[in-house]
């Protein structure tokens, strides 16, 4: 949250009520939700709120460096507030997308045909499979 305050005054952005109230939302959650699923969650405190005003603010902490995205899926773009390095886990079944940490990945060097496209920043690996629900015995 501070980070947050910070950085909108930093850039002489207003701190107001629904920016601080979405960045709190997202920070608060770990499972990486969607423009929409903010939006159902912060408007229960701020019943005035508008889906665009979401996104706009999405965008703009995407370009403060407070958020980030998770890579394309079939699902709508998520939201990731935890900026730390870790890499993912999406179960291809429900759309379940869980943070894990990992040295061993954190040392991964970016491959020749990575670097050949462009100046890489971070290695964050995504791993697909099938979550401990989806993947359990089947109650049906
Ligand atoms: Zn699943
Ligand atoms: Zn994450």
């Amino acid at each position: 949250m501070e980070r947050c305050r910070r950085l909108l005054k930093q850039h002489g952005i207003k701190q107001t009520q629904q920016r601080l109230q979405i960045f709190h939302e997202l920070a608060g959650r770990s499972d990486h939700p969607s423009a929409e699923e903010v939006y159902h969650s912060v408007r229960q405190r701020i019943p005035a709120l508008a889906l665009d005003t979401v996104y706009r603010t999405l965008w703009l902490m995407i370009d403060l460096g407070l958020v980030s995205t998770l890579g394309p899926s079939r699902e709508p773009m998520r939201f990731d507030a935890n900026m730390d390095l870790h890499h993912h886990f999406i179960c291809t079944a429900c759309g379940m997308a869980r943070d894990f940490y990992s040295a061993e990945y954190n040392q991964l060097a970016a491959p020749r045909a990575a670097r050949a496209l462009g100046q890489v920043s971070r290695v964050q690996v995504g791993l697909l499979g099938l979550c401990a629900k989806c993947s359990g015995p089947a109650d049906h």
